[in-house]
C-alpha cells in the first residue's frame, strides 16, 4: 500500500516524526510495526518502523532516530511532504491487548515510539487501564515527546518516571531494579512492555524476572 508524507516534526536533535496518510484505512494494534520499502542510492531497500501514533487516527506517525552512519533512517527523515512510499504490515505481537488493566511501559531512546502508540490509545480510550511509563534518555533535550508525555501525565492518564543517564534529573541513571520498584511496587497482574536497544531490553527483562514477574507478563521489542 502507498503511504504519503503529510507532515514532519523535529522531536529532538536527530529524531523526526513523519506523519503519513495511507492510501486506504489501515488497521493495527498499538505497538505494532510496518515495513517501509524504497529506492535508496539506486537500490531497493527496506526497514521496520513502529507506529508511534494511536490506531484511531486517519494518519500514522512513525518516529525515526538517525543512527550512526545512517542509511534508511536518513532517507526517511529527508522525504519531502507529498512523497509516496510503499509500506507493508502491520507486523508483530508487541501490542496492547484491550483486556490489560495494569500496564507498565518501559523504554529507552527511540524505543518510546511503540509505547507512545499504546499510551495515546489508552489515554483516549478511557480504557480504565492504569498506565505507568518508565523512560530513559541521555539528557532532557533528548526526551522524545516530553511535552506530550507531561500533558498526559497532568491529565492523570499515566504515571511518569523519566530518568536521565547523562544529566541530573528527578531520576538519574539507567533503568534499574530500584527505579522499577519505586514506579511499580507490586508486580502482580501487571503487563510489562519493554522497548529499546537490545542490551537495555534484555537487562530489563532479567531485572523484571528477578523481581518476580513471569514470562507471560513481559513483552519486549528490540531495535
Ligand atoms: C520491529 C522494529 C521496529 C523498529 N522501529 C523503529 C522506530 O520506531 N524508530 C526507529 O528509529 N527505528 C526503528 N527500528 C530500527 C530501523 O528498522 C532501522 O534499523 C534504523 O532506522 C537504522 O536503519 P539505517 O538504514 O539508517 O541504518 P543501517 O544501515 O541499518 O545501520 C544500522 C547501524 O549498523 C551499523 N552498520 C551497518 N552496516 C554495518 C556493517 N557492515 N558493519 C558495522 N556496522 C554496520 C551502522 O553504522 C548503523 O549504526 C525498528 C526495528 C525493528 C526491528
Amino acid at each position: 500500500m502507498e503511504w504519503t508524507v503529510i507532515g514532519k516534526m523535529q522531536e529532538t536533535p536527530g529524531v523526526v516524526t513523519i506523519r503519513f496518510k495511507p492510501s486506504k484505512k489501515v488497521s493495527f494494534r498499538p505497538g505494532q510495526y510496518f515495513i517501509f520499502y524504497d529506492m535508496v542510492d539506486y537500490l531497493e531497500d527496506c526497514r521496520a518502523y513502529s507506529a508511534s501514533s494511536s490506531p484511531s487516527h486517519d494518519y500514522v506517525d512513525i518516529t525515526v532516530k538517525l543512527v550512526q552512519n545512517p542509511h534508511f533512517s536518513k532517507h526517511l527523515q529527508n522525504l519531502p511532504v507529498g512523497y509516496a512510499i510503499e509500506v507493508r504490515g502491520p507486523h508483530g505481537s508487541f501490542c496492547f491487548d484491550d483486556s490489560a488493566k495494569d500496564v507498565v511501559l518501559i523504554g529507552a531512546g527511540s524505543g518510546i515510539a511503540p509505547l507512545r502508540s499504546i499510551l495515546q490509545y489508552t489515554a483516549e480510550k478511557e480504557s480504565g487501564a492504569n498506565v505507568t511509563l518508565i523512560y530513559s534518555a541521555k539528557t532532557k533535550e533528548q526526551v522524545i515527546f516530553l511535552k506530550e508525555l507531561q500533558e498526559i501525565s497532568d491529565a492523570g492518564k499515566v504515571k511518569l518516571f523519566i530518568t536521565l543517564t547523562q544529566e541530573q534529573g528527578e531520576f538519574t541513571g539507567r533503568i534499574d531494579s530500584s527505579l522499577i520498584n519505586k514506579a511499580v511496587p507490586d508486580k502482580a497482574d501487571k503487563m510489562f512492555f519493554i522497548c529499546g536497544p537490545p542490551l537495555m531490553a534484555q537487562q530489563t527483562q532479567k531485572i523484571l524476572r528477578e523481581l518476580g514477574a513471569s514470562e507471560g507478563q513481559i513483552k519486549s521489542e528490540e531495535f
